[in-house]
């Protein structure tokens, strides 16, 4: 039999290998081609990734491939080889890392061509009919000048304004250029209005005007939108890309990623994945931000490492950018794996945001608290309002208020299906679950004894509801992640334009935003922001604040940052007072053996019977125990969510040394919990999370 007759598929599936397919007489296939076959009775659509293989498998149990899908584009070797590093780094398999990339797989090839091909015949005869209808000659031209283009099926790069950069800017600016002909990954450490933005963008300009692309990375949606408008105004032709668009949106985007000369991509994580080719420059703004990692499902990468991997794959140069830079990079940087550039200065000259931290005990007892305000803080508000200015108030909780009691008994409403307590919103009344989504009507009334229940504490929009009251003349609005997603952008745009005068919300509101008119910023209860049950609860403290702070007073105007806790001595706050806490952050990783000086491989183990949890997740830690370096190992353990839409929830951590063993060490965690599974017939109930969040 002819050999070269026999392919290896790649699957969009957890698996370990690639399974080997036959090509029957007649068909003919490539590398990178999709093919649709049957694996363990089911179709998929998988890629090609070995053409004339060898199969270890016996020839009599290798199946013909259904078809060839030929319509599709193919998919690159860099693509594959991109996967291939993640799926080895973050213990996956190359299949999830293709699911990930290619979510929408079933939409037929033909079918998507000709959709492109309507769409841009569609536009054009737009585009014609506007050429007919414009008023002015300037308009007429701006038209016709689309036209052509999209007849050309060009895309133009750069035409649009840009601002000649300062002295200090340009000074960081050659910093980057040196780290880039040395070869490094460069760490922009810019403090907030130091205008960062600028010099993503010049350098996105030298790179398109050498013909190479960029991708140009934002850890959230939210933060894509402002920023659009920015770029789109140095790049008209910038393509914004994230999971939230429609599928058609994506394949457009790609189909131009892969056949343009040059593109700017403005995306999330998930735009790591498009089919880069030529790509010259990757920027990843606020590096150090947490939804830069996918949790769920696998591949669970973080941004940032996989741009680095992207950028080897495809020697494009890697920006990382941060006010409040990852201890992760500040340790790369010392190490001298990154070149850091720091970039101390306003644009507009400026200081930071004054800081005023409210000790709400000692408040309380001297009765200056109203609600879950400081007679302090209120005043602040007043005075900003009288002045016209405007204020941002962080509360890390949305819902009404985060639990609910029974005023006679003293029960807490519980979710039925997790380990945590039911938060509750308010029009219409409802209890929710903010971890599996259950909801049920709220009556005020304890299922348990009959007794009156009473709201404890107060989300952002209870603390909405108490300023109403107290500024009944105030604009204010509310933004959190039960903002509908087609609110959000003109929540944004009305606080921007001056129309808001109170904006309320969670974390969203302290990331990015540009809003001139800002002058205070406030946290109500900073307490669930610190005590955050992880090694990296100061960092991430450290980071939110600072950010946040960074929002006020951007033209030159003095802001104020006002902090309310229980906890006014709190060592985070000396770090906002000009302390540099990196390096003790730092040291106290270092003792304790903490990334960045190890690698946490966490396991968690799941299953709805809590015996089974138990008792199975203690003997995956033994199994582990003698592989792995001595005292690696620590667990299991119940999480402080233990029980999640029904599964309880049991975690191994793994802890191991960043030395030349690593990536066997890794590879033997992932053999172990393979053979684990096979043996115990638990495939489905462990997930293996590298560097977690
Ligand atoms: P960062 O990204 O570091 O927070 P930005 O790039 O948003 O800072 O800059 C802060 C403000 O300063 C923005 O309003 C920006 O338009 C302005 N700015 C920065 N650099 C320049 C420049 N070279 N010329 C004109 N305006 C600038
Ligand atoms: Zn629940």
């Amino acid at each position: 039999m002819d050999e070269n007759r026999y392919i290896q598929v790649i699957l969009p599936l957890r698996l370990d290998w690639e399974p080997y397919y036959r090509v029957p007489e007649g068909m003919d296939v490539a590398m990178g081609e999709r093919v649709k076959v049957l694996f363990a009775r089911r179709e998929y659509s998988g890629v090609v990734s070995c053409t004339g293989a060898v199969p270890t498998t016996a020839p009599d149990k290798i199946l013909p491939i259904q078809s060839v899908e030929s319509g599709l584009p193919r998919i690159g070797e860099k693509e594959i080889a991109l996967w291939r590093d993640v799926a080895k780094y973050y213990l996956c398999s190359v299949g999830e890392v293709y699911k990930a990339a290619y979510p929408s797989l079933k939409i037929q090839s033909e079918e998507t061509q000709a959709r492109t091909r309507e769409r841009l015949e569609a536009r054009k005869e737009r585009l014609r009919e506007k050429i007919l209808r414009a008023r002015r000659d300037e308009t007429r031209q701006r038209y016709r000048e689309e036209l052509e283009q999209l007849e050309r099926g060009e895309t133009t790069v750069g035409n649009g304004s840009f601002h000649p950069l300062s002295d200090t800017q340009n000074k960081a600016l050659e910093g980057i250029l040196k780290g880039f002909s040395a070869g490094k990954t460069v760490l922009l450490n810019g403090v907030t209005g130091s205008g960062k933005t600028e010099i993503y963008l010049e350098l996105a300009r030298r790179t398109l005007a050498e013909g190479r692309s960029v991708l140009y990375l934002v850890p959230e949606i939210a933060l894509s939108r402002q920023l659009e408008m920015r770029v789109a105004d140095a790049f008209p032709d910038v393509m914004v890309y994230h999971s939230a668009e429609s599928g058609a949106r994506r394949r457009d985007v790609a189909d131009k990623v892969r056949s343009a000369p040059a593109t700017l991509v403005l995306g999330t994580r998930s735009a790591l994945f498009l089919p880069h080719r030529n790509l010259g420059l990757i920027i990843v703004d606020e590096e150090h931000d947490t939804s830069y990692k996918q949790d769920s499902p696998a591949p669970r990468y973080h941004a940032r490492e996989t741009a680095i991997m992207l950028g080897i794959r495809q020697g494009a140069r890697v920006l990382l950018g941060s006010a409040t830079p990852s201890l992760e990079s500040l340790y790369n940087a010392e190490i001298g794996r990154f070149v850091k550039v720091d970039l101390k200065e306003r644009f507009y000259t400026g200081d930071d945001a004054a800081l005023m931290v409210v000790d709400t005990v000692a408040e309380r007892r001297k009765n200056g608290m109203a609600g879950s305000f400081s007679l302090k803080l209120l005043a602040e508000i007043r005075r900003t309002l009288d002045e016209g200015g405007q204020t941002i108030l962080l509360r890390a909780r949305r819902s009404y208020a985060p639990a609910v009691q029974c005023t006679s008994c003293g029960h807490i409403r519980k979710c039925p299906h997790c380990n945590v307590s039911l938060s509750l919103h308010r029009h219409p009344d409802r209890l929710v679950c903010h971890y599996c989504g259950h909801s049920e009507p709220y009556d005020a009334l304890c299922p348990d004894c009959g007794g009156a229940l009473t709201a404890l504490g107060a989300g952002t929009q209870k603390i909405e509801e108490e300023l109403a009251a107290i500024f009944p003349e105030a604009r204010i609005a509310r933004l959190d992640s039960d903002t509908p997603e087609k609110d959000e952008a003109g929540i944004i745009r009305a606080f921007a334009d001056g129309e808001t005068d109170i904006l309320i919300g969670t974390q969203m509101v302290t990331k990015g935003f540009d809003f001139s008119g800002l002058s205070l910023v406030a946290v109500i209860q900073a307490d669930s922001i610190l005590s955050l049950h992880d090694f990296r609860a100061d960092e991430r403290a450290i980071q939110l604040f600072e950010q946040f702070r960074g929002r006020s007073g951007r033209r030159g105007k003095k802001g104020l940052f006002v902090i309310q806790t229980r906890e006014p001595d709190h060592h985070v706050f000396a770090s906002l007072e000009g302390a540099d806490e990196c390096e003790r952050l730092l040291d106290e990783r270092r003792q304790f053996g903490y990334p960045p000086f190890t690698r946490i491989v966490q396991l968690i183990v799941k299953d709805p019977n809590e015996k089974r949890a138990d008792f199975l997740s203690a003997q995956l830690a033994e199994k582990l125990r003698p592989v792995l370096p001595q005292g690696a190992v620590t667990g299991p353990y119940a999480p402080a969510v233990d029980r999640i839409a029904e599964q309880y929830i049991r975690h191994i951590r793994i802890m191991l040394p960043r030395d030349r063993q690593l990536t066997a060490h890794k590879e033997a965690v992932a053999a172990c919990v393979s053979a684990f599974e096979k043996e115990r017939k638990y495939t489905g109930h462990i997930v293996l999370d590298v560097d977690p969040a």
